[in-house]
């Protein structure tokens, strides 16, 4: 089998490459749209495919709980149970577990308890039970459960997280996987350098198929967020996919990139449609303002996409108002394939040798979108 990931072009420090896996290649860098219950809202599998989604997130926390992993394996595995053949990643629990800061209840070197954001029963998580429901899910991309704390965590407890994603990497490394499955390890640290440092060293010793950047856009300020990527993100190998989680704002996403981030997820486009807004070049347009009423234009002009090929900002505002079903769609199938585009576009510059160039010319027009 050839490599499981290639950098085919670099510009700077951002790069265009191409993951391999069991369910088809993904060009890099990726947005993976997120299907946190093994759907992304509203929008269906072919549609993800129109709009150039090559990769889409599940989430083990949420199917876990509901409807449960043993009864997905029995209907066939996650891609069968939710009609998508692509590539899926899935994330390992961990975040939710850590970022429902309520339900927690303690944490000790074999695992966590909570409380399931369900029923409020106590539950436990540990590195088997991450690994054994991405394998019976049986992702393409299985992540390691980590420990993620919110900005402003003091450092001896950032250096305790270090210590036990460590451990838990450790000891999920060699567990079960489904067939193909690749494994991805986090890095945690926070803003400390010396710690991203540490956790990154450990992990990449341990030896993964790719590594993730935990730990950041969890509440800390954007300038010291992007340092910290830059730092973060020369700890890891060349040679391996680089995964920053939980971004997905036209410049955050363009920053990452920047910085050699290969892959990134966010809910943004889609919560983003379900409060009424699009994402568009002059910016964020709430769709519900009065200002709409009239106006024929499409949500941007020139997209590809299903809302703005047949309808304008005037019906788009009608149905998020009156809160039809189709209004939350259009915008959701809007805001991914204006996400998934300017992507796409930073791929084509990074392959031109001109991404620095491109994307300052990219946010002067995509500043207020943030
Ligand atoms: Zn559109």
């Amino acid at each position: 089998m050839s490599e499981t990931f290639s950098v085919i072009a670099r510009d700077g420090a951002a790069r265009a490459g191409v993951l391999r896996t069991a369910h088809g290649e993904v060009p890099t860098p990726a947005f993976m749209p997120v299907g946190t219950k093994g759907t992304v809202k509203s929008v269906d599998p072919d549609e993800l495919r129109a709009l150039g989604a090559g990769i889409v997130l599940g989430n083990a926390y949420h199917l876990h709980f509901r409807p449960g992993e043993e009864l997905i394996a029995e209907l066939g595995g996650l891609h069968a149970f939710m009609g998508w053949d692509g590539p899926i990643l899935t994330d390992s629990g961990g975040f939710q577990v850590f970022s429902l800061r309520d339900t927690l209840l303690e944490v000790d070197d074999d695992g966590v308890t909570f409380r399931s954001v369900y029923d409020g029963a106590p539950e436990r998580f540990t590195p088997e039970l991450a690994a054994r429901v991405q394998e019976r899910l049986g992702s393409d991309v299985a992540m390691c459960l980590d420990i993620c704390l919110p900005a402003g965590t003091d450092r001896s407890e950032l250096e305790e997280a270090v210590r036990r994603t460590t451990l838990w990497a450790q000891q999920q490394r060699d567990l079960p996987r489904a067939p193909g499955q690749l494994r991805f390890a986090i890095t945690q640290g926070g803003l400390d350098g010396e710690l991203r440092r540490r956790s990154s060293e450990e992990l990449v010793a341990l030896g993964f198929d790719g590594y993730a950047i935990g730990g950041l856009s969890v509440g800390e300020h954007r300038e010291p967020m992007f340092d910290a990527t830059t730092e973060a993100a020369a700890f890891l190998p060349e040679e391996k996919p680089r995964y920053f989680m939980g971004i997905g704002d036209p410049e955050g996403v363009l920053e990452v990139i920047s910085r050699g981030v290969d892959m990134f997820d966010c809910v943004l486009p889609t919560r983003t449609a379900r409060t009424g807004s699009a994402l568009t070049r002059e910016g964020r347009l709430n769709l519900r303002n009065a200002r709409f009423a009239r106006d024929q234009r499409p949500l941007e002009e020139g997209c590809p996409c299903p809302a703005c090929t047949r309808f304008s900002r005037a019906y788009v505002r009608h149905l998020v108002n009156q809160q039809e079903i189709l209004g939350l769609r259009l915008l959701s199938l809007h805001n991914l394939r204006f996400l998934l585009d300017i992507v796409a576009a930073a791929r084509r510059a990074i392959e031109r040798g001109e991404f620095l160039s491109w994307k300052e010319e990219a946010l002067e027009g995509a500043k207020g979108a943030m």
